[in-house]
């Protein structure tokens, strides 16, 4: 072929495009361009197939590194990729993830009966429900089995015929100038069979809505957004085709006391400032009950404590985290006129070592302002 155009103008990307930009571009151009939206001209399909023909080349890493180097010449005789652009066989596999949505369901990567669909379920747990598991119960309205006609979509007795249409193929084939499409079905709609007496309960259809009940077991570890896939508990498919799968999606409550960061508890725990000063030893919650937590002495505020082992455990079960405890010391309110008293006695006692850090940071103050 004389006067060939280069791949790149065709596709109208620069040299350096990566490969998700080559994609981009060719499904623009190929959508408008496909013999199916121009059906019966000519140039569009020239035109279809030139760039069909740079998208094979540049959409694969060896074939352009050929062309970039050799141009056209790469594909000619003697060239490393003679013999052609492959225009039937492997269609689908080349381009399936491009026309996906063109071609629906037609693309031949549905076969027999089709699959119901997938459906999402948000629960709702409890803070400790997520730390330790959980059954729950669901109520999940969805498309089930017509128990009428078990599926078939037939009247008892009458079973579905091989749609005369595709003969069961649940595709029909037709040549359209370079290419062997493959569609849908619309005799059957994909089925392969046609029902002449259908259902009464359901019409024909082979399933019907209804409110199912469930239980769900969920694994200690959870968190918020955690996604439990429960495999074949989606819609069910139609005329009897395998079920969906159903996505349980975690929500957690939150807790009074509690903050939950990964595995990790944080917990943040008031103490008095005499605690603080003098050390004590406090009760602090943890998700299994109370434990006792030594306090040292000269604890500041918003230091942190770390009880090994109190957090979570993962859904696998193989780490357990921490709970992390914040010490927050509290100013003494409503103080009785004694108890002020005592206090401005020990503010006058009090010098600049007891308070090193208001001595460090009005140090530094004085440092920038004099
Ligand atoms: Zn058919
Ligand atoms: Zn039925």
């Amino acid at each position: 072929m004389n006067g060939k155009k280069d791949y790149y103008e065709l596709l109208g990307v620069s040299r350096s495009a990566n490969e998700e930009e080559i994609k981009k571009a060719y499904r623009k151009l190929a959508l408008k361009h496909h013999p199916d939206r121009n059906p019966g001209d000519r140039q569009a399909e020239e035109k279809f197939k030139e760039i069909s023909e740079a998208y094979q080349v540049l959409a694969d890493a060896e074939k352009r590194a050929q062309y970039d180097q050799y141009g056209h010449a790469a594909f000619g005789d003697g060239g490393p990729f003679r013999g052609g652009f492959d225009f039937t066989g492997g269609f689908e596999d080349i381009f399936g993830d491009i026309f996906g949505e063109f071609f629906g369901a037609g693309t031949g990567r549905r076969r027999g009966r089709a699959r119901g669909d997938d459906l999402r379920y948000n629960l709702t747990i409890g803070f400790e429900e997520a730390a330790f598991g959980a059954d729950k119960k669901i109520k999940i309205p969805r498309q089930a089995p017509c128990e009428a006609c078990h599926g078939s979509g037939c009247k008892p007795g009458a079973a579905p015929r091989t749609c005369s249409t595709c003969h069961g193929r649940g595709q029909v084939s037709f040549q359209q100038g370079f290419f062997t499409v493959s569609r849908t079905c619309t005799q059957c709609h994909g089925q392969g069979t046609t029902i002449a007496d259908p259902c009464g309960l359901c019409g024909g259809a082979g399933r019907l809505r209804k409110l199912h009940t469930l239980s769900v077991k969920i694994p200690a570890g959870v968190d918020a957004g955690s996604r439990l896939k429960l495999r074949g508990e989606g819609e069910s498919g139609p005329a009897g085709g395998p079920a969906g799968d159903l996505y349980v999606v975690i929500e957690v409550e939150p807790h009074p006391l509690f903050v939950r960061d990964g595995l990790d508890i944080i917990c943040e725990v008031p103490i008095s400032f005499v605690q603080a000063a003098l050390s004590a030893e406090i009760d602090v919650p943890t998700l299994e009950g109370k434990v006792k937590m030594k306090i040292p002495t000269a604890t500041q505020s918003g230091k942190v404590f770390r009880l090994k082992g109190k957090g979570v455990r993962d859904v696998q079960g193989y780490h357990q985290g921490d709970q992390l405890v914040r010490i927050s010391v509290e100013t003494p309110t409503h103080l009785t006129a004694r108890q002020k008293e005592l206090l401005k006695e020990f503010a006058a006692l009090g010098g600049e070592e007891v308070h090193p850090l208001s001595k460090g940071f009005f140090d530094k103050v004085k440092q920038l302002f004099g």
